[in-house]
This record gives structure tokens, C-alpha cells and sequence, in this order.
């Protein structure tokens, strides 16, 4: 509707001033309207860029013969130049405009696959390559990489007892624990459903499992206060450093094994997994 209109108005006003006005150079500035135009199908596209062309290009060459107008060569020369500082300007704004929005689309794709949605935590896709990234400068730079994996104590009781939004609400409290206690350069991610993987880079065994008691003892400390249901939370911690030559996977099992060892042994306490396993 809009493509039709501003046609009409610049063949109206191309037969009104005449060709050298140069009215039908606006033209070019709905090129980036009709590419950027969701409803209108690639070959449509194209078709309708290449009819502009085509016609622009057999106009210019039926006006040279019948260039022909009541107004002033200086004036039509004058018309021409503004005619043609529009087309520039429509043409920079729209494609700017596009680029601007393609920009933050992007960012915000980028912030969605990357980041848990209910916890604003790294997610387990994006921890993969932080960690990938984390052990090969471990193993160049030689220094120690831990890895603590937590998880919520009895979490499905909550659930049960007072439904998923309280249930999202620990979970958003226990992250928010996790990421205060956290260093800046340590990331933190929601490995699983109530379960939280944390790197620790430049962090030995010792060190990380100081880290892991402190959170333990701040979640259990800690009451949250949601939707009028006060909760007592705890948390069961497995912590594992990376040996020579041990990729992720190894690493996080060990970490598991650690936390499995934990629950078994009756819940909110911290295991290490030994470093020289059998
Ligand atoms: P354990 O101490 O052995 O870990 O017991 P648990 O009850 O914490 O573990 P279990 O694996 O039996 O239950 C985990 C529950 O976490 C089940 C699942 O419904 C819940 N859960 C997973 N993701 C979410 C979520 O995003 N929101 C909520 N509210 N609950 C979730
Ligand atoms: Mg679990
Ligand atoms: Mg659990």
C-alpha cells in the first residue's frame, strides 16, 4: 500500500516537473523497504528490485530525448540535487535503522543461548566452552582448576509441598547465594534442574572446598522468605580439581561421585573427590 502510494505520488510529480526534477531517483529509496519487508518473499524481492531498475533505467533513456519542463534549467538542477540528498538520507536512516535492530536482536539471541532464563545464571551449553577454554589455560599456563557441583537437599519436597513457583523462587535464592559468594572470575552455571556447577580457575583443592563450605552454610543459614512460605534450604556439594591430562567430562564425574558420596552420606556436607583414585 505504502510501495503503491509513494509511487503514484512520484510518477504524479515526475510528469508535473518533468524528468530533470529528478523525482524519480526517490524511487531507490524503497529498494531498502521492499528488502527489509518481512511479508514479501525472496523471489518477490528480487523481482521487484529488478522491475525498478529496469524501469529507472528506460526512463533516463526516454528523457534525454524529451527533456522538456516550465521551470528554469538552475531551478530543475536545484530540484535534482535535493531530490537526490533525500533518496541519500532515506536510504542511510532505513538501512541504519535496520542495522540497529538486527543488532539488539542479536544480542539478546546471544543472551538467550547462553544464560538460564530463571536464574540469570550461565547456562550448561555456554559453562561447556567456558570450561573447555578454562582447562587448556590451566594445563598451558599450569595453574590448579576446581570444580564444585551443588545440589538443593530434598528439592522435590518443596515442589511437592508448595508448588513450582516457590520451588523457582529457592532456586533463584540459592543462585543468587552461589553467585554472591562466588569470585568475578569464577563462573557459575544451573547444570541441571536444582543442580549448580561452579569453575573455579586458579583455585586449588583446599581453596575450593572453603568456597563450598561457605555456600553450604550461607544456604542453610539463610531463610527465604516466598510468597508468604518461609523456607529452610540445604545443600549437598561435590568438589573435584583437575588432574594433568584430565578432560571436563572426567572431571565433572568425579565432582558427581563426590556429591553422590555426599547424599549417601546423609546430606548438606561437602565431599572431595580424591585426587589419586585407585
Ligand atoms: P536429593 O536430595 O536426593 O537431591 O533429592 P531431590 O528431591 O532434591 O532430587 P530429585 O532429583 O528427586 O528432585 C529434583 C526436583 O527438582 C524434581 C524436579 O521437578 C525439580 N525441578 C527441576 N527443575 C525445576 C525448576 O526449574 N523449577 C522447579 N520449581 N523445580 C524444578
Ligand atoms: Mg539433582
Ligand atoms: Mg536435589
Amino acid at each position: 500500500m505504502l510501495f503503491a502510494t509513494v509511487t503514484a505520488y512520484l510518477i504524479l510529480f515526475s510528469e508535473h516537473f518533468g524528468p530533470l526534477a529528478g523525482f524519480q531517483y526517490l524511487a531507490m529509496a524503497l529498494i531498502p523497504l521492499v528488502i527489509f519487508a518481512g511479508r514479501i518473499g525472496l523471489k518477490l524481492k528480487v523481482l521487484i528490485c529488478l522491475m525498478m531498475a529496469v524501469g529507472m533505467f528506460v526512463y533516463e533513456l526516454e528523457i534525454r530525448g524529451s527533456a522538456n519542463s516550465h521551470m528554469s534549467a538552475e531551478a530543475l538542477k536545484q530540484l535534482r540535487v535535493l531530490n537526490l540528498l533525500i533518496c541519500f538520507v532515506t536510504i542511510s536512516l532505513l538501512t541504519f535503522t535496520h542495522f540497529v535492530t538486527v543488532s539488539r536482536i542479536q544480542s539478546e539471541l546471544q543472551r538467550f543461548a547462553a544464560y538460564d532464563p530463571l536464574t540469570q545464571l550461565v547456562n550448561r551449553r555456554r559453562m561447556e566452552q567456558l570450561a573447555e577454554q578454562a582447562i587448556l589455560l590451566s594445563w598451558r599456563q599450569q595453574y590448579p582448576l576446581s570444580v564444585i557441583l551443588a545440589d538443593v537437599d530434598n528439592f522435590k519436597l518443596i515442589n511437592d509441598r508448595h508448588g513450582h513457583p516457590v520451588g523457582d523462587a529457592a532456586l533463584r535464592h540459592v543462585s543468587d547465594l552461589i553467585r554472591t559468594i562466588a569470585r568475578d572470575s569464577d563462573s557459575c552455571c544451573r547444570w541441571g534442574g536444582e543442580e549448580f556447577l561452579i569453575l573455579l580457575p586458579h583455585t586449588d583443592l583446599l581453596g575450593a572446598m572453603q568456597v563450598a563450605e561457605r555456600i553450604r552454610v550461607e544456604v542453610a543459614a539463610a531463610t527465604l522468605q516466598a510468597l508468604d512460605v518461609e523456607l529452610e534450604m540445604q545443600l549437598t556439594l561435590g568438589v573435584a580439581m583437575l588432574m594433568p591430562n584430565e578432560q571436563l567430562a572426567d572431571l565433572i564425574k568425579r565432582a558427581d561421585t563426590a556429591l553422590y558420596e555426599g547424599k549417601e552420606a546423609g546430606r548438606n556436607c561437602v565431599v572431595i573427590s580424591d585426587p589419586q583414585p585407585s
